[in-house]
């Protein structure tokens, strides 16, 4: 489950089957209780856009204070809709932070080194969280609907199996907020991707125009790799129903912040 959790303005989910492990610290943003302005309002964590650098900044150190994770250890993603799976090396400490982003593709990050946070940024697409208690191992993936079809979150699995040694039967994962089948409306061509790589239980016709189920072909591969479905946590929230809370691509044309996922093994 996923539960909202409030301090002051601040808003934030952590995952409960996470949480129960007692192993690691972490959470997914909400929009609320940062200091950006406008229709950064107002935990945007998006660099490179023209809210201002110093409210990014101190909307990383207000989550971050808020979660017991060092600033400075943060991994951030390069999210380029691929299907790279990257393994965050001593040198990747402060990437995105205290230097800059020198991926060229991280879509998926994964560690099992200890108080190294790993990031994952949506705004509509799907982040994936991924913990192996057995064996200390973390991951987390950006799967917009590209990234979907390339099977990002079966590929972090297979790469814990093969790098880690991690037993699929006892990988805890979950899918957070994103966009819902309810709001994500695309092209024929969307369509008949998901339709060839997972079949027709991915769309829906509404009227005219196809929507696609991502958490469902998320789900399905999951249990390709072999994850128990009660170690599915969905979150089943909706970014763009819930845009009053959210950050949603989709219902703003683009004119939107950032949330983060965190991920940090104490
Ligand atoms: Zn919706």
């Amino acid at each position: 489950m996923f539960i909202l959790n409030q301090n002051g303005n601040l808003k934030y989910y952590t995952i409960s089957s996470f949480e129960e492990t007692g192993m690691t610290k972490h959470c997914f943003t909400t929009r609320c209780g940062g200091v950006s302005k406008g229709y950064y309002s107002s935990m945007n964590l998006r660099w490179n856009c023209d809210d201002a650098p110093k409210n990014i900044e101190k909307n990383y150190e207000i989550i971050c204070n808020e979660i017991g994770i060092d600033k400075n250890r943060l991994v951030l993603s390069k999210q380029v809709h691929e299907a790279n799976v990257h393994t965050v090396k001593d040198s990747d400490i402060g990437n995105g932070i205290m230097f800059p982003n020198k991926f060229d593709s991280a879509d998926a990050l994964i560690t099992d080194k200890t108080n190294v946070a790993i990031t994952v940024f949506g705004a509509d697409c799907v982040p994936l969280f991924f913990l192996d208690p057995k064996n200390r191992v973390i991951a987390l993936a950006h799967s917009g609907w590209k990234g979907t079809v390339l099977r990002i979150g079966q590929r972090v699995v297979e790469k814990m199996v093969s790098d880690y040694n991690s037993n699929p039967s006892d990988i805890l994962t979950a899918i957070g907020p994103s966009i819902q089948v309810c709001h994500f409306e695309v092209g024929d061509e969307v369509a008949d991707k998901f339709i060839d790589e997972f079949g027709y239980e991915t769309v829906e016709k509404h009227g005219e125009k196809y929507h696609v189920n991502m958490q469902r072909a998320i789900k399905m591969q999951f249990r390709d790799a072999g994850i128990l479905n009660s170690h599915i946590d969905d979150s089943a929230i909706c970014t763009y129903c819930r845009h009053d809370l959210l950050f949603s691509h989709r219902q703003t044309q683009g004119k939107r912040g950032v949330m983060g996922g965190f991920l940090a093994l104490k």
